[in-house]
């Protein structure tokens, strides 16, 4: 696209926001105001959460229209309600250009959230894989085909399958297995972490828990592992015990996308079924998706209704937009600047004497271990927070204070590379936390003990802080032609 056309774009989603504003404050000024602060405060902070990102006005314009007033619980030509000819088009569309982005045999666009996605899966993996002596004895072909008695004597014979996942401290995430979640609810669970000493995934160790344990699924994938994953040593191990392969993309879809990560990094050709959501480092709109092999296609379609609400068909055709965006050259350049920024974040980091866990990043994310500042990552969180700079607190492996407080801070770059900032810039970045940090101190709770929560943060580096972020944000504007 030339500059003159860039330009062009800009002022007509200018006028398309400013009128979208002018009407919804027509009816409720208090959410049109929410609206337009939303979009200052992201202008004027550094967004460093590993999981978002800023999706194009294409993208979020998709959004408000009257698709969202359709229902079309189904499948593409078998739906449950009629006129369902346009939601058909966006639908069918949105996973051609899935399919073709990420040379899946299959797609199914309809998950709403990442989470989602994963409960479809998991029944999937469940309805195909539940041995057939057990069904035979019910007379039925197939899950779906039990009658509610069944399903009551069948209940405990799923409870008896088992799932093996990375630990949440090691950076997997709750959906994996974890007790508080379904996941971990619906299976038998275990999990697999990193090597103490050097943080990173051991095959080995993964391949011992997995032949003792015989999991009906095996998961891969993070939220918080700042490095690549062999999905073909994944697949060895899961063949080797019968199990099926889910791979969790949710986090690196992007990299994926952008060609960062191909051979045995990238998950699709390995995994049996590939879930993620759309908004993080493929930059579209919040939702879920499910890839897989043909042989789990037919169980993935009954998502909805099996485990899914009615398709949110605005947030389809967002989707199909967006994974157009995916398919340009220009996005492989995108997704090589996410990964190389990681790396500049990580230096600036070393070279300041910062602790990193696994020692540095060959993904998008970098996650700083606190404890040599003497904080928790509560404290450092919010103490960043009051210098502009917006980033999660997140469990460190064998955390000694827990999921709430922590002692890690994760950083992602994916969002602050979509405005255009570079290797210089992320080492300044570096420089910006590590003084925060630097001059923040553990503070106490009302009874003057220590808390893991308050803190004191010297003054005046808040505002520098700000100020130098505020110089670079200037030359790398959100929406650039955008006037709101
Ligand atoms: N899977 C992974 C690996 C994630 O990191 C996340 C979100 O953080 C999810 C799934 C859930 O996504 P959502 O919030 O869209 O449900």
């Amino acid at each position: 696209m030339t500059d003159a056309q860039s330009a062009h774009l800009a002022a007509t989603a200018s006028t398309a926001y400013q009128s979208a504003l002018e009407v919804i404050a027509a009816v409720e000024p208090r959410i049109a105001e929410a609206t337009r602060k939303e979009l200052a405060d992201q202008r004027s902070s550094l967004k460093l959460i590993a999981s978002e990102n800023y999706a194009s006005p294409a993208t979020l314009l998709t959004m408000g229209t009257w698709l969202s007033d359709k229902y079309a619980e189904g499948t593409v030509g078998h739906r449950f309600y009629a006129a369902c000819q346009n939601v058909d088009t966006v639908e069918s569309l949105a996973a051609e250009h899935a399919r073709e982005l990420f040379g899946a045999p299959y797609a199914y666009v309809q998950p709403h959230s990442g989470i989602d996605a994963n409960l479809v899966a998991f029944w999937s993996i469940l309805a195909h894989r539940v041995e057939m002596p057990a069904l035979e004895k019910y007379g039925v072909k197939g899950v779906n085909d039990l009658s509610e008695a069944d399903w009551e004597s069948l209940r405990a014979e799923f409870g008896g399958q088992r799932l093996l996942g990375m630990a949440l401290d090691a950076g997997g995430h709750l959906t994996h297995g974890f007790r508080p979640n379904i996941s971990g609810k619906m299976f038998h669970q275990q999990q697999y972490g990193t090597d103490p000493v050097t943080g990173l995934l051991d095959y080995d160790v993964v391949a011992a828990k997995a032949r003792e344990f015989k999991p009906l699924v095996l998961v891969a994938g993070y939220s918080a592992y700042p490095r690549r994953v062999n999905f073909a040593k994944m697949r060895e191990i899961a063949d080797e015990v019968g199990a099926t392969l889910m791979v969790d993309m949710a986090h690196f879809a992007g990299l994926v996308a952008g060609k960062v990560f191909t051979g045995d990094e990238n998950p699709v050709p390995f995994a049996h079924i590939t879930t993620t959501t759309t908004h993080k480092s493929l930059r579209g709109p919040r939702g879920g998706m499910v890839l897989a092999q043909e042989e789990f296609a037919a169980d993935v379609d009954r998502g909805c209704p099996m485990v899914l609400g009615g398709p949110l068909s605005h947030v389809m055709a967002a989707k199909a937009v967006a994974l157009a965006e995916a398919r340009q050259p220009s996005f492989q350049t995108y997704a090589q600047n996410i990964a190389d920024n990681a790396k500049s974040l990580a230096e600036g980091f070393l070279t300041r004497d910062a602790t990193l866990v696994t020692g540095g990043t060959d993904n998008h994310i970098v996650l700083l271990d606190v404890a040599s500042y003497g904080l928790t990552g509560r404290q450092a969180e919010s103490a960043l927070l009051d210098a502009g700079v917006v980033t999660n607190r997140n469990s460190v492996p064998n955390d000694p204070n827990g999921a709430w407080y922590t002692t890690g801070v994760r950083l992602g770059t994916p969002a602050l590379t979509t405005r255009g900032f570079g290797h210089d810039e992320f080492d300044k970045v570096a420089e910006m936390i590590v003084d925060v940090l630097s001059n923040t101190t553990p503070g106490t709770n009302k009874a003057g003990a220590p808390s893991k929560a308050t803190y004191n943060l010297a003054d005046g580096v808040a505002e520098k802080v700000k100020s130098q972020s505020a110089e670079m944000l200037d030359k790398h504007p959100l929406y650039p032609g955008l006037e709101l």
